[in-house]
This record gives C-alpha cells, sequence and structure tokens, in this order.
C-alpha cells in the first residue's frame, strides 16, 4: 500500500443497501486502522488539527491507533471531543480536518474520521473493561434543556465535575437529531448512540424523557422552584421551513423533518410498527444539504423512484460528500440548477407532480456561493406523488416565549456570549438554538464551553 493511498473501508454494495436501513459502512478492524494510521507523517505543525473545529490532537491518536494502543488513542481524543463515534461518522471530514490533511496535496488524505469511528466504537465495545470515574458531588443543580450532541456534551462534562445534572428532553427517545434526524444506514440507533447515551448517564447524568420545557414546566419553574443554579438550552432548531410556492399545502407534501422523525424515531419502515409513512411511487425532495440526501436516501430504501431537485450546482451542494457519492451509487437521480415553482395536485388535493424552473449562476451571494437565476421560459413538471421539503430549519419560539430576559435574533436564534451565556443571567445556550442548524461537532463543542462557563458562574455565585 503506497502512502498516497488510503485503505480501503468495508461498505455495503450499494444495490443491496439500497434495500435495507442497516449502516452502508462498515468501518476499519483493528489490522486496517493500524494499516491506516500509519500512512499519517505525523506533521510537527499539523494542518489537520486548524481544520478541526474543536482541535482534536489529531497526530496524537492517530500515533496511538498506529501502535494498537486503542485505549490510550480514545483518551488522547476524549480531552477534546465528547462523541467519536458519532462524530466520526457524521463530520463533514473533507471540509474540516482531512480538507487540510498534508497528504491530499497529492494523495488522499488520511482517513481520520474512520480512525476516529474506530476509535470511538472500540471504546463503546470496551467500556465495561475502563475504570468508572470516581466522582464526588458538590450538591449544585445544572438543568440542561434537549439531549442533542450539545445537551448530552454539557451534561456530561459538568457530572464528570461533580454538579448534579438532570435532562429535560421533550421527545420519548433521547439523543436529538442523532435519533430523530440521521437515519439509521448512517448512524445505528442501538449499537452507537443508545450506549454513548448510556455512558453519559453512567456519570450519574438524570434524563427525562417527554418533558415540554416551555409547556411542561418552564425555565422559571426549574430556577425558582426546582433550586436549579444555572439552565443550558440545548434545544437545537427543528422548525422546518417551506418554500411558500402554491401546492404546499396538498396532501403528500411533508417536510424532512417528519418524514425522518416518522422514519428514525418511529421506525416507519419496520414492519413491526404501526407508524403511518405515505411515499407512493415518486418522491421529489427539494434541498442539498445532509437533511435532503438522508430523506432522499431513506425514500428510495422505502421503495419510491426518488430524485434531488437543487436550485444551484453539484459544486455548490452543502452535503457531505461521502453521503453524495453514496446516494448516487444508490441510483438517487439528481436534477441539479433546478427551482420548484408550483406544486401541481389532482382534483382530490393529492400531488401529482411539481413545476419546476431551470436555473443558471450569477454572483457570489452574501454567503459566497453564486446565486442561481431563473432561465426566462426554461418551466418544466416532474410527475410524483411526494414532495419533501429539504430547506432548513430555524429554532422553536416556544421557550424564548415562556422565558422573560430571553433575547434572539432575527433568525429565531438565541443570543448568547462565546461563552454561552444568554440575556439571562443563569441561563447559558449553545448548538443549534444559537447557531441555528449547523453540525454535530459545533453543538458538541458549544454544551463543553457552556459548561466550562456554568461552572465559572457558580463558583462565583458562592463567593
Ligand atoms: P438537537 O440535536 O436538535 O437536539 C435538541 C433536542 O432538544 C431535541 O431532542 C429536542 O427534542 C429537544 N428540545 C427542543 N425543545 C425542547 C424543549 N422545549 N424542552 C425539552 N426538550 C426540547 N450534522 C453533522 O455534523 N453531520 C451530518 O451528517 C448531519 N446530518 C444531519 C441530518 C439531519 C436529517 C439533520 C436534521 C441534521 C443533521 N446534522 C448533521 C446537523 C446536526 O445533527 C445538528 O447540528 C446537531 O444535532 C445539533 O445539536 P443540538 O444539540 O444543538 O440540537
Ligand atoms: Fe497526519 Fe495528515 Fe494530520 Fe499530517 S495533516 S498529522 S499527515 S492527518
Amino acid at each position: 500500500m503506497d502512502v498516497l493511498t488510503r485503505v480501503p473501508v468495508r461498505e455495503q454494495e450499494p444495490a443491496v443497501r439500497a434495500a435495507n436501513f442497516e449502516e452502508v459502512c462498515l468501518g476499519y478492524n483493528e489490522e486496517e486502522a493500524m494499516a491506516e494510521a500509519a500512512r499519517c507523517l505525523n506533521c510537527k505543525n499539523a494542518q489537520c488539527m486548524k481544520g478541526c473545529p474543536v482541535s482534536i490532537n489529531i497526530p496524537g491518536f492517530i500515533a496511538e491507533v498506529k501502535e494498537g494502543n486503542f485505549e490510550a488513542a480514545y483518551h488522547v481524543i476524549s480531552e477534546s471531543s465528547a462523541l467519536p463515534a458519532v462524530c466520526g461518522r457524521v463530520c463533514p471530514q473533507e471540509s474540516q480536518c482531512e480538507g487540510s490533511c498534508v497528504l491530499g496535496v497529492k494523495g488522499e488524505p488520511v482517513a481520520i474520521g474512520k480512525l476516529e469511528r474506530f476509535v470511538g466504537d472500540w471504546k463503546i465495545e470496551n467500556a465495561d473493561k475502563m475504570p468508572a470515574p470516581d466522582i464526588k458531588r458538590n450538591g449544585h443543580k445544572v438543568a440542561v434543556i434537549g439531549s442533542g450532541p450539545s445537551g448530552l456534551a454539557c451534561a456530561s462534562d459538568l457530572a464528570r465535575m461533580g454538579y448534579e445534572v438532570k435532562i429535560f428532553e421533550a421527545l420519548h427517545k433521547v439523543g436529538g437529531v442523532l435519533v430523530y434526524g440521521i437515519p439509521e444506514f448512517r448512524l445505528p440507533k442501538e449499537k452507537i448512540v443508545a450506549r454513548e447515551v448510556e455512558a453519559v448517564k453512567k456519570l450519574g447524568v438524570e434524563i427525562e424523557t417527554d418533558v415540554i420545557v416551555g409547556r411542561t414546566v418552564t425555565i422559571d419553574e426549574l430556577m425558582n422552584e426546582e433550586g436549579y443554579e444555572a439552565v443550558f438550552i440545548g434545544s437545537g432548531a427543528g422548525l422546518p421551513r417551506f418554500m411558500g410556492i402554491p401546492g404546499e399545502n396538498l396532501n403528500g407534501v411533508v417536510s424532512a423533518n417528519e418524514f425522518l422523525t416518522r422514519t428514525n424515531l418511529m421506525k416507519a419502515y419496520d414492519t413491526h410498527y404501526d407508524t403511518p409513512i405515505y411515499v407512493g411511487q415518486r418522491v421529489v425532495v427539494v434541498g442539498g444539504g445532509n437533511v435532503a440526501m438522508d430523506a432522499v436516501r431513506t425514500a428510495k430504501r422505502l421503495g419510491a423512484e426518488a430524485t434531488i431537485v437543487y436550485r444551484r450546482s453539484e459544486k455548490e451542494l452543502p452535503a457531505r460528500v461521502e453521503e453524495v457519492h453514496h446516494a448516487k451509487e444508490e441510483g438517487i437521480e439528481f436534477r441539479m440548477l433546478t427551482n420548484p415553482t408550483s406544486i401541481i395536485g389532482d382534483e382530490k388535493g393529492w400531488v401529482v407532480g411539481i413545476s419546476c424552473v431551470e436555473m443558471e449562476l450569477g454572483e457570489p451571494d452574501e454567503s459566497g456561493r453564486r446565486s442561481p437565476i431563473e432561465k426566462a421560459g426554461s418551466d418544466f413538471e416532474i410527475p410524483c406523488d411526494v414532495v419533501i421539503m429539504a430547506l432548513g430549519t430555524s429554532p422553536n419560539p416556544l421557550l424564548k416565549m415562556t422565558t422573560e430576559g430571553l433575547e434572539t435574533n432575527r433568525k429565531g436564534c438565541l443570543v448568547a456570549d462565546e461563552k454561552g451565556a444568554t440575556t439571562r443571567e443563569g441561563i447559558f445556550a449553545g448548538g443549534d438554538a444559537v447557531t441555528g442548524a449547523a453540525t454535530v461537532i459545533l453543538a458538541m463543542g458549544a454544551g463543553r464551553k457552556a459548561a466550562k462557563s456554568i461552572d465559572e458562574y457558580i463558583r462565583q455565585k458562592k463567593h
């Protein structure tokens, strides 16, 4: 194996996996991981670390993998990341660590994500053999709202510091987008997410599900009546956007959030469950991010012909490169430079097609991406029975509406400073609730940063 070429990773065959919900990528075994780790040049001025949003000591953990010291590798990663088995699977490595790896200049960058996943999985498999931390409780209570990556990371750091932490989760399952959004075929729920959650509970974190803070209980009640000295809000950005085009109220138009929640959280794909889901024969998914790729690949697995409609070109697709590659292998059709103008219904109010217009790219907009412009007279129709809107999400306004003094910006995101402190004393926030829809690693990093700030805040209050 030459140093410029990656150790190939085993995957399910496209034709097989397009009809099941099992994980696509099978990951490295020990020998493969050690061989891939041996490609790392252990650069002194490691560019990969600069590309990682939480600055994992990448050459440090890879050097341990190379020697077969997997527990040591885990300890190196865990200084910076609480969820390596998750982030190794879902981070956009091509634009982060791997995008900066020097080996990528002439060949293939080190498979940093796959190695991180290997170490995270190794830790999950061997957790029982690792000594449980001996934590002394300090008698101070902190409430965490939301059990996504930001809430889990914040809660576990605070628990390690000795705080009594309770997570309040609106849904009946713990994990946020990791359970209700990202499908099983990318992130296994029982094998990975549930076991990461168990590890958080082992630190002493209590988790109560089916509690909608703002409805079941307010933040003020938690702080004034239940004795929580600080609150972390990690409530995410689960409110879907629609286009505002004619026909969006027809039967057969759904948000990607609803479609994915029915399949992932409520197991609509499993015939043992009663969750209803309407897929039809032809599904069009509007959007080009990870959410769109997850929705379209789920629709394909449920038996539909599935198409992506995206208004920019392939170069601008915001989804992870690996997901786009996998989607293509699985037979997903991509209609690039195409924008919907209306959804067409039959006399009974069911979707029968989507009217679109062709686009071309103009000057770059404020996001730096070239803006799509309509080509006059290029209208056409795509016949379909279901349209799934995957156009982005924003935070739910409930907590702002029910908590005096909690400010949001014009996009509905909570206002928080660089330490995660919101505009209300004792209330901290992080993750998608602050940034708008972003990434797991950023949410996890924000949760950890807020845990530090909460500790400082409570210590200061004591004096
Ligand atoms: P969330 O994960 O959204 O968790 C918030 C939790 O708070 C939820 O469980 C919610 O039920 C709960 N909650 C909300 N309001 C309340 C309340 N009032 N009371 C109690 N609980 C409440 N990122 C990547 O890095 N890579 C990917 O490949 C990727 N793919 C994605 C695919 C999909 C389909 C989606 C939807 C997102 C994807 N993301 C991906 C984005 C990533 O998952 C999010 O950025 C991340 O999960 C945000 O974490 P969070 O903790 O801020 O919020
Ligand atoms: Fe290893 Fe690439 Fe990072 Fe250099 S940049 S330390 S080769 S992973």
